[in-house]
Order: structure tokens, then sequence, then C-alpha cells
């Protein structure tokens, strides 16, 4: 079985807590869709992992869009009229607008105003903003610091470069039995912000770690890379490779408290997709199970009418769908090692799901045959079998080399790990075979 020492919440939390240890030690990073912010946070990422990482030139066209312009920042600052910083990117990234062009300039309060973001509805949050591919800058603050700005000339100081350079991801291939690949794609491309998605990095980065070890059918792709651009840029640079593209998981927002959610493929009905829908309800009741859209992260590339790919999407609160989302509330109390642990499950349990969802044969399939000789049975009679003696049941009377264990898991009710093992028991006792997989 694929990582067998996961199997419960209570098994991840050691792995939860280095998750959460990482995402501490890159939370402060500024990063963006570009620079070196990202360089610096796939280097942490890089002692955990064996990442390679790879720069793709400013200007470089990729599918309908380019490379843009590399951003860099020194500082950022908002001097009021007594000459004190009001507004400091030094002591929270989230100050400054993404992508800001430099600015050097004296104005009024009226002017300034046009260019400062907050949010009225939550006084104390510093928004999140970006300006990506428009000539712009801004900042953001709290409603509270906004309303207390006087009258008077103020100094905006904005440092930032904005030329060519390259953007960079980086990547991790676990080489498998089969060249048929699962992608697993997280983005890189916010600064500090917990959920979205120092969350998903740290997930990402710890899920390669552990699988990197073990054998495994599937070849496994960790993508680490900034959101819409960097799909946008691996398709474009991999596109004549994506047909190893078995299944995909694009992953982010993994720590919040919200209830897992997973969303479906384009296509709807593949193994990833089944897989999810098995594997959450089980682990959570509250789990949801939402339908494909074309809006969101780097799943809306995978699943563009051209590629079409089987990648879905894990998230706990979607983007959007928390009063945190894109703010500085979405901080480190946000994120808690037992959601880490829960999401950390639910991924285990659903490339388990892809390693191991072959069907079988019954090699005794005329009459039921004896499991009590067998060992495979208890020996008094007269009471109902009990559940593990139900899935021996099932799977004799399923394995007809036509049905997967997800299938019969599902028709029998049971979680597809008991119904693996189960089959694992009947092969060693020589009553099934393993029907070859299909296109591997
Ligand atoms: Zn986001």
């Amino acid at each position: 079985m694929l990582l067998p020492e996961f199997r419960a919440t209570e098994d991840c939390m050691g792995v939860a807590n280095e998750c959460f240890a990482l995402a501490q030690r890159i939370f402060p990073i500024c990063r963006s869709i570009t620079g070196d912010g990202v360089r610096q946070t796939l280097g942490v990422l890089g002692e955990y992992i064996p990442l390679k990482p790879v720069e793709v030139p400013s200007g470089t066209p990729v599918l309908d869009w380019e490379v843009p312009h590399e951003w860099n920042v020194r500082d950022a600052y908002i001097k009021g009229p007594d000459g004190r910083k009001v507004v400091d990117f030094q002591s929270n990234n989230l100050h400054l607008v993404s992508y800001s062009r430099p600015v050097s300039a004296r104005m009024a309060l009226a002017e300034l105003r046009t260019h400062l973001f907050s949010l009225p509805q939550h006084p104390d949050w510093i928004p999140y903003r970006t300006s990506y591919y428009r000539d712009a800058w801004g900042f953001c603050l709290t409603h509270r610091a906004l309303e207390s700005l006087s009258e008077g000339e103020y100094e905006v100081v904005v440092d930032t470069s904005h030329e060519p350079g390259s953007l960079t991801y980086a990547e991790l291939v676990l080489p498998g039995e089969s060249p048929q690949e699962v992608l697993i794609y997280t983005h890189v491309c916010h600064p500090s912000l917990a959920n979205d998605n120092v969350s998903g990095m740290s997930l990402a980065t710890m899920l390669a770690r552990h699988l990197a070890p073990t054998t495994h059918h599937f070849t496994y792709r960790f993508v680490f890379a900034p959101t819409t651009i960097g799909s946008v840029t691996w398709l474009a640079r991999n596109e004549a490779n994506v047909g190893r593209i078995a299944y995909g998981l694009v992953m982010g927002l993994t720590g919040d408290r919200g209830a897992l959610t997973y969303k479906a493929s384009r296509r709807g009905d593949t193994a990833i997709d089944a897989a999810a829908r098995h594997v959450l309800p089980n682990l959570d009741p509250n789990a949801r199970l939402e339908p494909f859209s074309p809006y969101g992260y780097d799943e809306r590339n995978f699943c563009s009418p051209g590629f079409n790919l089987a990648v879905g999407r894990l998230t706990r609160s979607a983007n959007g769908k928390y009063p945190e989302y894109h703010s500085s509330a979405d901080n480190l109390d946000l994120i808690e090692p037992r959601s880490i642990a829960e999401t950390f499950l639910a991924c285990v349990q659903i490339l388990r799901v892809l390693e191991h969802n072959v069907c079988f044969v019954n090699l005794r399939p005329k009459g039921e045959p004896r499991l009590g000789p067998r060992g495979l049975f208890r020996t008094t009679g007269g009471t109902d079998p009990g559940r593990l003696e139900h899935a021996y049941l099932w799977l004799l009377n399923q394995s007809d080399g036509g049905r997967s264990l997800l299938e019969i898991a599902e028709r029998a009710g049971m979680p597809f790990d008991f119904v693996y093992q189960a089959a694992c028991d009947l092969q060693k006792a020589g009553l099934v075979e393993r029907a070859p997989r299909e296109g591997s």
C-alpha cells in the first residue's frame, strides 16, 4: 500500500507539524508572479526536496500570453505631512500593490487616495491587491489607518524594478513503474498569506518528501509555479508531453478550518474525480464536491479545451469563499496542524486510490469458495459475517476482471483502503489475481 503509515488524521499530525513549521519559515517572504521572493521560497523548499528550478526569460511567448517583466521590491513607503511613515512595506509586504511601478513623488491626500485600497467592512485588515499587466502603483492599508490620514502633502516612494528578467518555477519528478504521470501543482506567487498559499506549498513539499523514497506505479511530477502565467508557461513548454499526464491535482488553501473541497475536472468522470468523490465524504461528512467551473486557480489552464486533462483541485475553503481571503487576516492563525493533517491524508488517500485501483479476477468463480479452510472466515457459525468477511464476499462476487476496486468499494459502501486490504488477503490466499492495468 502506498504510504501505509498514514491511515487516520492522527497519523498525519507529525507531518502537519512539519508543514506548519515550514509555513512559518516561508510566510514572511514577499512573493509575486516573478522575482527574487519566488526564488528565495523555492530555495527554502529545496532544502526539503531536490527541486529543479526553471527560469523562463521575460518576453517568451507562452500560448496566448507572454512571460512578463520581472518585478522586485527594494522598499516602499508613504510619509505623512509630519514626515512620519504612515504605510511601510517593511512592516507588511501586503502594503504594496504587487507589481507596482516605481514612484517617487509628493502629492496631496486627495490624489494619494486614488492609489489606496482598504476593506471598510474589516477595518483592521490590510487587503491584498495586484496590478499585473498594468502600469500602475498602489498601497493597501487598514481602513482605520486610511481614515486617520490628515490633509496635507504626502511623500510616496515605491522603489521597485520592473525590467526584463525571468519567470521562475520549480519541478520535482519522482519516477514510477509507469511513465504515466500524476501532476501535483501548487501556486507560489502570493506574498504573506498563510492559507493562500503558504499552506499549499508546504503540504506539496512534505507530500513529495514522503513519496520520494517509496515505490509507486505512477510517475509523480510536482510543479511549484505562479498561478495562471505559471501553468500557461509550463503547458507551453511541455505541450509535446502532456499526453503523459494521466491525472493531476491543483492543490492549495490546504490549512484553514473550512471543510475539504474538491472541484472536479472539466471532464468530471475521470478516475481522479471518482477517487475524490469516494475519499472526501469518508474523511469528513461536510466535505464539498463541486463541479468544474472555468474560474479559480490553475485547473482553468489544465482543463482548457485544448488540453482537457484529468486535473481536479483540492482545497479546504475555496478561493474567495472565506472572509479572510486575500487579506492580512489570512495569517498563520488561520491555519492549523489538524486541518493540514486532514488535507494531507485526503491527498494520500486519493493517490492511493489512483495507485491501487486495479481489477481482480476471481480464480474460483463457480460457487462461493470456502473461506474457512483458508483462514479467511471466523470458525464459529450462526452469526452474520463481520465487515472484513463482507468485503471478501463482495470482492469474490464482483471480481470478474472488469470491475475496479473503487467500483466495488462504492457498491459495498466500504472505504477503498479497506477493500484494497481485503483484496490483498484474497490474493495471498490464491483466490484472486490482478488483471493487467489498462494503458500502462
Ligand atoms: Zn489567491
